[in-house]
């Protein structure tokens, strides 16, 4: 089944508002079995948006049309729709009931401007909206189903179910199972490379790659055919490019590096501190951005000065002016003095030219040293970000990198 999705609003093409609507419709629709060919987003324009869904309609068999069902002078999306139609718009008593309903709940009266949202084409449904006040529309234009939500995320979304019942209750659509398993530490081209046989264009499962700040993920999307579910194929897929990428996935679904970082620490119950040059304070962050974090992360320093990593992490002034603060010496005695000056399990160190100023010949921007100590062992990262990377970027990859190598230490112990 293929699907067009069309946003209202003026806000959205005036860039006031970012259209997030079509993109979380298209991630829904993709998990039913729809492939969404076409976003289209409309101004609050009678006519532009009447002429929107007659054409999506021409072309597809679902079109799902957010936005524009207020009760304001603005919310046209019905008046376009009885357009298309070619009927007039009639009061639903159904949809009235519910306007009521939910105004005598809110202990308010219906404002004259309310009876519009009651409206709709003769031959339409309504689709009830149990967090709002305008009901959704459903209708046929030729042969093609139409669906109008309203704009508000929240109310969109929570209605989209409704529609969802709907579009699977007609069949014609295959379960799709869809898998995300995120990588670090490797090139788009080369992980593709890799998996190339999976990326055939056609093949069932459809397997792709999205680089995203350094981490790659891989999409599975199975769908249901006679001789297999799609989430046994699915899994099959999973399994299989797992065991080929090996130690580079590190999670699946919602989960982040630091995540993935934080679960193995309160696993194995040991502690961590940091010591961080380049990075500013930003590894901390990300350490301690998950819930429960004081069970492992127990002190970070931010030593940006040179005496600072004397003074509070016992670096030798010798080091710093034979080798320079950025050099995988000076990781190697930040992390080993930080670990010892907080007594913690585990401790790391970055220090590097974040740029976009800084650089040399001989140090140029985007070069980082990370120090992991463990135990009485310290190992130590040299990194060759590029020299393009914004200075953000560089302490993102920093930082991640630090991440991976501390999951990769403590997966294997
Ligand atoms: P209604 O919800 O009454 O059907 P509407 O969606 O046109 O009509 P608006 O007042 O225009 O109502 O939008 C409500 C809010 O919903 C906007 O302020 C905007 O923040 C959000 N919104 C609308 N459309 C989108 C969209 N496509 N993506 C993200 N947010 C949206
Ligand atoms: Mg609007």
């Amino acid at each position: 089944m293929n699907a067009e999705i069309i946003s209202v609003g003026t806000e959205l093409t005036t860039g006031v508002v970012t259209d997030t609507n079509s993109a979380w419709l298209s991630r829904r629709l993709a998990e039913l079995g729809v492939t969404v060919a076409r976003h289209t987003t409309v101004a609050d324009d009678r006519e532009c948006l009447g002429e929107a869904m007659r054409s999506a309609a021409g072309r597809c068999e679902l079109v799902i049309v957010n936005g524009g069902l207020g009760p304001t002078r603005d919310d046209l999306t019905r008046f376009a729709l009885a357009d298309v139609l070619g009927q007039p718009l009639e009061p639903n008593r159904k949809a009235q009931e519910q306007i009521e309903a939910l105004f005598m709940k809110m202990g308010r009266r219906p404002s004259k401007a309310d009876p519009v949202q009651a409206m709709i084409p003769r031959a339409a449904t309504i689709i009830e909206n149990a967090v709002g006040t305008a009901p959704g529309i459903e209708a046929r234009v030729s042969g093609c189903r139409v669906f109008c939500l309203p704009g508000v995320p929240r109310e969109m979304m929570r209605m989209f179910e409704e529609a969802a019942d709907r579009i699977s209750a007609e069949g014609g659509v295959a379960p799709v199972a869809i898998r995300a398993l995120h990588t670090f530490g490797s090139y788009e081209a080369d992980l593709g490379r890799r998996i190339d046989r999976f990326m055939e264009p056609g093949r069932n499962p459809a397997v792709g790659t999205t680089a995203a700040e350094g981490v790659i993920s891989v999409r599975i999307v199975a769908r249901e055919t006679e001789g297999a579910s799609a989430r046994v194929l699915a899994d099959r897929d999973e399994r299989e490019i797992r065991a080929i990428l090996s130690d580079l996935v590190f999670g699946t679904g919602s989960d982040t590096l630091a995540l993935v970082v934080a679960q193995l620490l309160t696993k194995r119950r040991l502690t961590i501190s940091t010591a961080e040059s380049c990075t500013g304070g930003l590894l901390a962050k990300h350490l301690t951005d998950i819930p429960g974090s004081s069970e492992y992360m127990l002190r970070g320093y931010v030593t940006y000065s040179n005496e600072s990593k004397t003074e509070l992490l016992g670096v030798p002034v010798e080091l710093l002016e034979t080798h320079g603060a950025v050099s995988e010496e000076v990781a190697r005695a930040m992390a080993a003095g930080c670990r010892a000056r907080s007594g913690t399990d585990v401790a790391v160190s970055t220090t590097g030219i974040a740029g976009p100023t800084g650089g040399t010949a001989e140090k140029p921007v985007g070069l980082v040293y990370i120090g992991l100590a463990h135990g009485d062992e310290v190992e130590v990262r040299r990194c060759r970000f590029g020299s393009h990377l914004p200075r953000d970027a560089v302490r993102d990859r920093t930082c991640k990198t630090a991440l991976n190598l501390m999951r990769l230490r403590l997966t294997n112990l």
